[in-house]
């Protein structure tokens, strides 16, 4: 029988606000431990929670940019329950009363272009951290994370796979990035999502059990954590075993998921409003003021840059899938003309590196006019393209300006007649059979010979130079 994987994202953003959600402390990742806290946000008893109103406004700003409708009344509720890292007991969510509600988000896929809905947003506060202790001696707490806002986004079921919902959520970073209301490291668990899946025969209208995979906080343990579960409940039900609404974990070194607990109902944390809160009520004024102050999205930034710089559509939506990826660019644009170099040096050659040192956009190490001036020395003439993949990763590696390094190590090409007329005979003189080859009419073994005299000028004679001069010495 042929499946359907059904899919729902709860997405934790931690949002960037200098303090936290309900007390004066400053709101930074690290720090020493319970460096960042006070009676507030380590649940001492007596004192008292207020909201900071940046929280508000962030959350405002994410809601107006995933196209949801602002609630003109919010409140906060108490969703009990103990855990060591969460001094209160019970952690000051939304319940009934979210701030945003019925947005969605555009994704593509393959070409295909599809909404995928946001049932809604609500602010709460994120929980400490613990430390368990290597030597098995016990655990340890760090409230420095406590009270750090957070803003959950909760689509409706309408994701089909994991490449959907990976554009999902890579939509979703770079939006938020764009409108600067959480800096969304993964690596930082500034974005975590958990994962409710569930399977269907395909044409089958009525969802199956789904089970959720909590805190999931890289791109490629969500793809695999979806890949793994569609395929184990798949081989659950076809041996006519059944599949129980829970909670489970995913391991992301072994490849698997196990049961965690079974999934607790929202009865069960015994939600009430925050009685040391007073509801939020939000006039249209404020949130049209948000809405004026809004930057360009990714997708407009995307049409721009179709319209403007005529970029294909492919490069754009690559360029604006990340905040400082898209500014990279611009800002290299402001010193060449040459977008389509600028966008297929980023595209190939920096992403590539990239990855091969398992780095993100962030620690892109040289700044953007090292690249035009890279790109400017290629248009000019004074460095071949071969040499400037050369410039380019020394570039990144050492950080000096591109011209510095071509000066330096005496790239620059050699537009020498006489210097280069020499290399060819000696390459003549080495390959008497290519020679005559060409003059007995195999014009083939000429692209031999060129790249013989490239190779004994290390790629730094003119190839149109070394091409016309060649032939001028074979056809004598
Ligand atoms: P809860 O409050 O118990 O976590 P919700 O109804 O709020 O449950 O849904 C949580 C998430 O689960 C949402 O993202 C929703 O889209 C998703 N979801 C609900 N039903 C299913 C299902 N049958 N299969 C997959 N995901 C689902
Ligand atoms: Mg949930
Ligand atoms: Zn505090």
């Amino acid at each position: 029988m042929d499946y359907e994987v059904v899919i729902g994202l709860e997405v934790h953003a931690e949002l960037s606000t200098k303090t936290k959600i309900f007390c004066s402390c400053i709101n930074e990742f690290g720090g020493d431990p319970n460096t960042h806290c006070c009676p507030g946000c380590s649940g001492m008893p007596g004192v008292l929670p207020v909201i900071n109103k940046s929280v508000i406004e962030y959350a405002i700003k994410a809601g107006l940019a995933t196209n949801c409708t602002i609630s003109k009344f919010t409140r906060m509720d108490r969703k009990n329950y103990f855990y060591p890292d969460l001094p209160g007991a019970y952690q000051i969510s939304q319940h009934n009363y979210p701030i945003c509600r019925n947005g969605y988000i555009d994704i593509e896929v393959n070409g295909n272009k599809k909404a995928i809905r946001i049932h809604h947003i609500h602010m709460e506060e994120d929980a400490g951290k613990l430390i368990h202790s290597d030597y098995g001696t016990g655990t340890l707490v760090d409230y420095n994370r406590a009270g750090t806002p957070l803003i959950e986004i909760v689509t409706e079921p309408d994701i089909r796979s994991a490449e959907e919902a990976r554009a999902f959520l890579e939509k979703l970073k770079a939006i938020l990035q764009f409108i600067d209301v959480s800096d969304c490291k993964m690596q930082e668990g500034s974005l975590r999502a958990d994962v409710n899946l569930s399977v269907r025969p395909k044409g089958q209208e009525e969802f199956g059990v789904r089970t959720e995979m909590k805190n999931l906080n890289s791109f490629k343990a969500i793809v695999r954590a979806i890949e793994y579960e569609a395929k184990r409940q798949i081989e659950e039900i076809e041996s006519g075993g059944v599949i129980y609404r829970e909670t489970r974990r995913w391991d992301d070194e072994k490849g698997i998921s196990y049961a965690m607990r079974n999934k607790e109902q929202a009865e069960d944390y015994r939600y009430f409003p925050d009685p040391d809160l007073p509801p939020i009520i939000i006039d249209n004024e404020w949130v049209n003021s948000i809405k004026a102050s809004l930057p360009e999205l990714p997708d407009a930034r995307k049409e721009r840059y179709i319209r403007d710089y005529s970029l294909p559509e492919y490069d754009a939506n690559i360029l604006t899938s990340s905040k400082v990826l898209s500014d990279f660019f611009e800002k290299a644009l402001q010193h060449t003309d040459n977008a389509k170099a600028v966008s297929n040096w980023i595209m190939g050659d920096l992403m590539r590196i990239l990855k091969e040192r398992e780095m993100e956009v962030e620690e892109i190490p040289f700044p953007p006019e090292y690249l035009a001036s890279l790109i400017s020395l290629i248009d000019k003439g004074v460095i071949s393209g071969s040499i400037a993949k050369k410039v380019f990763v020394k570039m990144f590696d050492t950080r000096k300006d591109p011209e510095a390094i071509v000066k330096e190590e005496g790239m620059e090409v050699v537009t020498d007649e006489d210097a280069i007329r020499k290399v060819i005979l000696e390459v003549m003189k080495n390959n008497p059979s290519s020679v005559a080859d060409y003059k007995g009419g195999k014009t083939k073994a000429l692209g031999f010979l060129v790249g013989q005299v490239m190779k004994a000028t290390k790629g730094k004679a003119d190839p149109k130079l070394v091409n016309k001069l060649l032939v001028e010495e074979l056809e004598k």
